[in-house]
């Protein structure tokens, strides 16, 4: 869109946005889609503002295979878009038979964490993207590399800034972002949230995200590899602790967890991205600076294996342990349901 006309949107925007509020709210809900990777939504108007989850009522969808869904409200945020009091809110989707439809994780993921509570299992995730042009190419590229500045290298700098202040106007938990390792290519984090929490706070943040993206005219996308070519895939990392890791001598505890993992290995990659591994064999190759597809590895403060103690952790002896394996497109439940069960509840294949 040429300028002066982008300014003429602005102003006929911003001559809606201060129009006198009345006592309604506006919520806007939110749900996975059937390919596990995208997110939809749409917005009710409420006569006021909920003053919680069980003030929202369900609502419906469509598939694409025509059936009706049904959209439960699981988690609300503040909507950095339209403002207070008006909300963004995450819904578990039921199939037309009233059940948690066979492609939504996140019932199962709340029955696992509920088995180990007592563990208080703590996850931070590192969510990877890639800015493309409406065109699909990479956003103002040529290339520049990791953690640099300058606007020569740094394209998307306002995009990644926005989607922070966002997110802490929503209520999410992101800890920070970065330029990642090559031009065009961000992060941020989220985390440490308790059990079931990490996915739901990825998720929002991930739409977020997308609706920042369409304000800027660009396209965020999550594919692991969106340039051919290009050296630098997007991954998910995910952070683990649980109390006893947390606490002095926890060392022994995350030395535990990772010999479980390094036992199941081709079951966590058939898990770690939405294709059944499809996308990680294009991610982790030996083009890259990244562990192995085939065999399982791990070191401290490492960055081509499977799972890394940090530096610090192995120093004072107890925190977390990072998996390097999830794709940047990966369901954070189906990692984490992955992760419980093998390193909580003695899973072994
Ligand atoms: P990296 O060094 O791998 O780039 P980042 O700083 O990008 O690490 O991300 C670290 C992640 O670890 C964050 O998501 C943070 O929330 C998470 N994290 C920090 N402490 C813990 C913990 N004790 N348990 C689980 N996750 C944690
Ligand atoms: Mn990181
Ligand atoms: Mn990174
Ligand atoms: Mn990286
Ligand atoms: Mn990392």
């Amino acid at each position: 869109m040429c300028v002066s006309l982008q300014k003429i949107t602005m102003s006929v925007k911003n001559h809606y946005m201060s129009l006198p509020k009345g006592t309604y709210c506006q919520v806007t809900y939110v749900w996975i889609s059937e390919d596990k990777e995208s997110l939809r939504s749409k917005t009710k108007t409420l006569c006021k503002e909920p003053a919680g989850i069980k003030d929202i009522p369900e609502w419906f969808a469509v598939s694409t295979n025509i059936t009706e869904l049904t959209l439960v409200p699981v988690k609300m945020f503040r909507d950095p878009f339209s403002l207070d009091p008006n909300k963004l809110v995450l819904c578990e989707v039921l199939d037309y038979k009233q059940v948690p439809a066979e492609t939504t994780l996140r019932s199962k993921c709340v029955e696992v964490m509920e088995k180990v509570e007592k563990f208080e299992p703590w996850f931070g995730m590192e969510q990877e993207y890639f800015l493309l042009d409406l065109d699909r190419k990479p956003y103002d590229w040529p290339p520049g590399w990791s953690c640099c500045v300058g606007s020569e290298i740094i394209h998307g700098r306002d995009v990644a800034t926005c989607h922070n202040l966002a997110c802490l106007y929503a209520g999410i938990k992101i800890c920070g972002y970065n330029p990642e390792a090559i031009t065009s290519q961000w992060e941020f984090q989220i985390g440490p949230c308790l059990g079931i929490e990490m996915g739901d706070h990825l998720w929002m943040a991930r739409y977020i995200l997308h609706r920042v993206c369409e304000e800027f005219k660009v396209i965020a996308t999550l594919d692991v590899q969106p340039v051919s070519g290009h050296l630098c895939p997007s991954g998910g990392h995910v952070n683990f602790s649980t109390k006893e890791m947390r606490s002095e001598g926890g060392l022994q505890y995350i030395e535990e967890a990772i010999k479980k993992l390094s036992r199941r290995h081709s079951h966590h990659l058939s898990v770690y991205d939405p294709h059944g591994g499809a996308d990680n064999i294009r991610r982790l190759n030996s083009q890259t600076i990244t562990s192995s597809f085939k065999e399982f590895s791990s070191a401290v403060a490492a960055r081509d294996v499977s799972v890394r103690i940090p530096g610090q952790v192995f120093r004072s002896g107890h925190g977390y342990f990072e998996d390097r394996r999830p794709a940047a497109n990966c369901d954070p439940y189906s990692v984490m349901i992955a992760m419980i069960e093998t390193c909580l509840l003695g899973a072994a294949d």
